[in-house]
């Protein structure tokens, strides 16, 4: 394999490969703009520039200054066998001070008021490559600030014109709106006439621009991103599997990023998924379990809540001759479809299995439009968003069939087919918005009801008790893509209000069958919102102490899955777990004020 000595460093690499690739992939820093792996190169920024020396064929192979010791940029390079790149020369490093210092002189170094301070790379940049002072006196280029689209505004004066989001545009979604307007010092990002920003994915401009000229309007001021906490997670709301950053501090989510995955979603997210956690904080959550008490839905502690659940469930299914059904939506975990499909066969071991209903809008899109769907690297090369708005369809159906041995019934077959023989029925929801259609009100009008929900909605017309579930971010588990990818994600925040995960509803109701006892387990460290930033205000909620039995842990469940039956072997063996997260690498001394 041919190498290449970067600063010292020897390397190998494949044909082709250009100096900046192979340096990014080994993890050797060359500082860079406008270079971006997923868009073209256009070698703009300039400060990627090195020293290269390579073999010289025409004087017997001797390592020699490539054009004539001029600096070359490395994203446009490619590399050679034997060649040797310096990027810590002392003419290397002079480019980098003299490109830091021109961008500099516009720039307004607003940084105390900029929301990518923190995670800025002319920020980093300037520290690392950068000069202490400025030497420019003249007054600065004043730039406006702009209104791109729906969810993007554009500082302009903080723009250092690399044109990563003028590229992403053009070669991404293929949509173009954005362009350069003016020339010189005047030059700005804008879009064109009667534009707008607004295409499926146009948000991830705010992550490809390396400073704060691109901000996203729904994080703008919300917080500083050093007090963030990152968890990996898994959409949420669809059936992409797009890895995703959920960024959160003292229980409440700020954002949703992308996580990089080459065999998903590349470096992408849609808007779709990026703003689709709303519902986590919404105030329509249901806070407290409620039981019905005299044809009213009352609030409820939970141990009455489970009493009654657990009476009912059983008096109007297998005491009455009929039977139970549970409702399994797809927006649950796979962990969680196996514990509450347990649960019910523990209630009655005839128990109907059945899916809740897949919404879907409109039809699937890739991206970049124009890549056909013939080729054979559409799979690699194409970010898909997917028209299932559901993340788990395939999981919960792969565990209901494994249980049943047959295929899972999915909601229209219940409803059609099954509905004069229930009489008691477990329904789970956790969908971001209303979901319940008028044929499941009217079939569950006579049927003994236990709604384990997160949004109040129509269900608790016909429920006799509700209990409130928990979203995406706060339970850990395993959804199962469109592609038929197995993924693990973590738990962001503690459970919110007094809701716990479906999980753990059906482990307690489990307990409370085999004659347990519920407890309200000890406070540790664990069950409270530790920030560790310096300078946070305090004032972290405590999580309620709830009574459960056992901790759900979808760990745990997974090894027992996997050994349950040979079709479930698949959660020991295929699912792919999130690498451990990032760490903020602090390079100043945080002073407390
Ligand atoms: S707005 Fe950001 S991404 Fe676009 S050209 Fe300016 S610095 Fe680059």
């Amino acid at each position: 394999m041919p190498t290449i000595t970067i600063n010292g460093q020897t390397l190998e690499f494949e044909p082709g490969e250009t100096i900046i690739q192979i340096a990014n992939r080994a993890g050797v820093e060359i500082p860079q703009y406008c270079y971006h792996e997923a868009l073209t190169a256009p070698a703009q920024c300039r400060i990627c520039l090195a020293e290269i020396w390579a073999p010289n064929p025409r004087n017997d192979n001797k390592v020699e200054p490539m054009m004539g010791g001029k600096l070359m940029p490395t994203c446009t390079t490619a590399a050679t066998d034997g060649m040797v790149v310096y990027t810590d020369s002392p003419k290397a490093v002079a480019n980098q001070k003299a490109v830091m210092e021109f961008l500099l002189i516009n720039h307004p170094l607003d940084c105390p008021v900029c929301d990518q301070a923190g995670e800025c790379s002319l920020q980093d940049y300037s520290y690392h490559y950068g000069r202490g002072v400025s030497r420019y006196e003249e007054t600065k280029v004043k730039q406006p600030k702009k209104n791109l689209g729906p969810n993007v505004y554009i500082y302009s004066d903080r723009c250092i014109l690399c044109t990563r989001c003028v590229r992403f545009a053009r070669e991404i979604p293929e949509s173009a709106e954005l362009m350069i307007d003016g020339r010189g010092n005047q030059s700005q990002i804008d879009v064109f006439p009667g534009e707008a920003l607004d295409n499926d994915i146009a948000s991830n401009v705010i992550d490809l621009c390396p400073v704060g000229a691109l901000l996203d309007k729904d994080f703008l001021f919300t917080q500083r991103v050093w007090f963030l906490k990152k968890t990996p997670a898994i959409d949420p709301i669809t059936a992409s599997g797009d890895n995703i950053w959920v960024e959160h501090n003292q229980g409440r989510i700020y954002r949703v990023k992308p996580r990089e995955n080459m065999s998903v979603n590349k470096w992408w997210i849609t808007d779709e998924v990026r703003y689709g956690w709303k519902f986590v904080h919404s105030d329509n959550r249901i806070e407290h379990p409620l039981r019905r008490q005299y044809g009213t839905l009352v609030e409820s502690e939970w141990t009455r809540a489970y009493a009654q659940a657990l009476e009912g469930l059983r008096t109007h299914s297998t005491d009455a001759g009929k039977r139970l059904a549970l409702l399994v939506s797809p927006m649950l975990t796979c962990e969680e479809a196996y514990t509450l499909a347990t649960l019910a066969r523990e209630i009655d071991e005839h128990a109907i299995l059945a899916v809740g209903p897949v919404p879907f809008d409109g039809e699937d899109k890739h991206f970049p439009p124009s890549l056909s769907t013939d080729d054979p690297d559409f799979e690699k090369k194409a970010f898909i968003k997917y028209a299932e708005k559901a993340p788990n369809a395939r999981g919960v159906r792969r565990v209901l069939e494994a249980i049943t041995g047959a295929p899972a019934l999915e909601y229209d077959a219940l409803l059609a087919n099954h509905t004069h023989e229930i009489g008691a029925m477990i329904v789970t929801g956790n969908y971001p918005s209303e979901w319940a259609t008028d044929a499941l009100l009217d079939a569950l009008i006579a049927p003994y009801a236990v709604v384990i929900d997160t949004l109040s909605g129509r269900l608790e017309e016909v429920a006799d008790v509700v209990l409130p579930g928990a979203t995406f971010a706060e339970k850990a588990g395993t959804f199962e893509n469109a592609r038929g990818m197995l993924q693990a994600f973590e738990q962001s925040i503690p459970c919110l209000h007094a809701s716990k995960s479906e999980g753990q509803i059906a482990t307690d109701m489990l307990a409370l069958l085999a004659g347990l006892e519920l407890e309200i387990p000890p406070v540790t460290s664990a069950d409270f919102i530790v920030d560790e930033g310096p300078g946070q205000v305090p004032g972290a909620t405590d999580a309620p102490a709830l009574p459960r039995a056992s901790l759900f842990n979808a760990g745990t469940v997974r090894a027992e899955m996997a050994g349950a039956c040979e079709p479930l072997r698949v959660f020991a063996t295929d699912v792919t777990a999130p690498a451990a997260c990032e760490k903020r690498e602090l390079d100043m001394e945080m002073v407390e004020l």
